[in-house]
């Protein structure tokens, strides 16, 4: 019997998380399935798996194991940002020589404790990316689950506007180089391959449509998919039609219509909204109470939540002639995601958070969440898009619900998100591949 085990025989045992069973018992399970919340459930961990799962009268613990009891938490699948980024901001700053490795491991460790288990880092990669994301899946770097575009295919002179080395983004000038620069980056096998389409608010050239259409075609012709930057009605359009697999921004200059719809659900694009990013312009000079939420500042240096709070990154806000604009793109997008929803498109979950100082690593995953509902989702439909929908865009069917066989990958929260969307931010554990992991903020009710 395990019970008659010497005690430091049991320690051992105990250190060693994949020879241990641990059994999750008494929680409401929200499967991300869509299907309604189990009371009571039993779900059973065995070496970084879920080998069972379901109902307290039909699923029992396996003699030996560690039981917890969670009766009055809830747990849901560990989150998955189809739309984010490491090594663009140091310090609170965006610099171009932020892409190190010590930066990136920092940046994935982040994401872990605020629950976002998996993570696919959307363009503005370093090559270095592909040696972390190979030793991680060796089992060497810690924090969540890293998928990578690698650099992505911008625009010369134009987007993506942002600092980076000249190894962090393809410019090309024509059809051919975007095909060439596929080809080299198609080498280190990305998880999905990135376009931007954009004049960010009419300052920059677009992308040739010529370009675009020869680097989707290069990606899938290595079995790559791709996802787009958009923000014109216009220019989704034109991307579906070259055959992009997912918008990775919102439809933000106009209402999306029909025609958007009917190509987007006849191709099975995939939406990921990104409300995070219009937010982000204003949301602390508008709302400066978010900074006294502790949740939100452990992810900030204490210089970005001094910056946040003074009346000189106010008055800068309120100058700022693109604010206005990202306010309306916002509105647009929040109706959009409604829309598409609501019309049965496929919806991911991105925030694009870690590409500047105020898209926040893992608090931003929560807010998005908060913003989707506030878009009209019901909170099961917005935890789906995160959990299952990602995880379906990525083609990772070893994650997003809680199912027997599935990755252990968990939040356990002490509120219920079905009631109030924000409760995902009650953090009382993260579990990653069975792992406990402790979050950056635990919930006030689970200490
Ligand atoms: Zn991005």
């Amino acid at each position: 019997m395990r019970k008659t085990l010497p005690v430091a025989l049991s320690l051992l045992m105990s250190q060693a998380a994949f020879a241990e069973v641990v059994v999750l018992q008494g929680a409401t399970l929200i499967d991300g399935t869509g299907r309604p919340p189990l009371k009571n459930a039993v779900l059973v961990i065995d070496a970084g798996r879920i080998s069972a799962v379901g109902p307290a009268d039909k699923v029992k613990a396996p003699p030996g194991a560690r039981a917890l009891d969670l009766k009055g938490r809830t747990i849901i699948p560990g989150l998955i940002n189809a739309h984010g980024h490491v090594g663009l901001v140091v310090g609170g700053q965006s610099r171009a020589d932020g892409y190190t490795r010590e930066n990136v491991q920092t940046q994935l460790l982040q994401y872990e404790r605020y629950g976002v288990t998996s993570v696919l880092t959307l363009g503005l990669n370093r090559d270095l990316v592909y040696d972390v994301r190979d030793e991680q899946r060796r089992g060497t770097v810690p924090g969540a689950t890293l998928f990578t575009a690698g650099r992505g295919i911008g625009v010369p002179d134009g987007a993506p506007p942002v600092p980076s080395a000249p190894d962090q983004v393809y410019r090309p000038k024509t059809p051919e180089e975007a095909v060439a620069n596929v080809e080299e980056a198609a080498a280190r096998k990305p998880d999905y391959f990135k376009i931007w389409v954009d004049d960010v608010f009419g300052k920059f050239p677009k992308m040739d449509p010529a370009v675009f259409k020869a680097a989707i075609d290069a990606a899938h012709r290595h079995s790559i998919k791709v996802a787009s930057h958009v923000f014109y009605l216009g220019d989704a359009k034109a991307v579906i039609t070259s055959g992009v697999d997912a918008l990775a921004h919102s439809v933000r200059d106009q209402p999306v219509d029909d025609e958007l719809v009917a190509m987007m659900k006849k191709r099975g694009t995939f939406y990921v909204a990104t409300l995070n990013v219009d937010a982000s312009f204003s949301a602390f000079a508008d709302d400066p109470a978010l900074l006294d939420d502790p949740f939100l500042t452990a992810a900030l240096p204490p210089d970005s939540v001094q910056q946040f709070r003074s009346p000189e990154y106010r008055a800068k806000v309120a100058a700022d002639p693109n604010v206005p604009k990202a306010r309306a793109a916002l509105e647009n997008g929040m109706r959009n995601l409604k829309t598409l929803h609501a019309r049965g498109v496929h919806i991911a979950f991105g925030t694009d958070s870690g590409a500047n100082p105020v898209r926040i690593q893992g608090w931003g995953e929560h807010r998005e969440l908060e913003l989707m509902v506030k878009a009209g989702l019901s909170p099961m439909d917005a935890l789906v898009a995160a959990t299952r929908g990602s995880a379906t865009m990525l083609g990772i069917s070893d994650r997003g619900t809680l199912e027997k066989g599935k990755r252990a990958d968990l939040l356990v929260l002490a509120g219920n998100p079905l009631d109030d969307i924000r409760n995902t931010r009650k953090l009382v554990s993260v579990w990653h591949d069975g792992r406990e992991i402790q979050p950056l903020v635990a919930s006030a009710s689970a200490r």
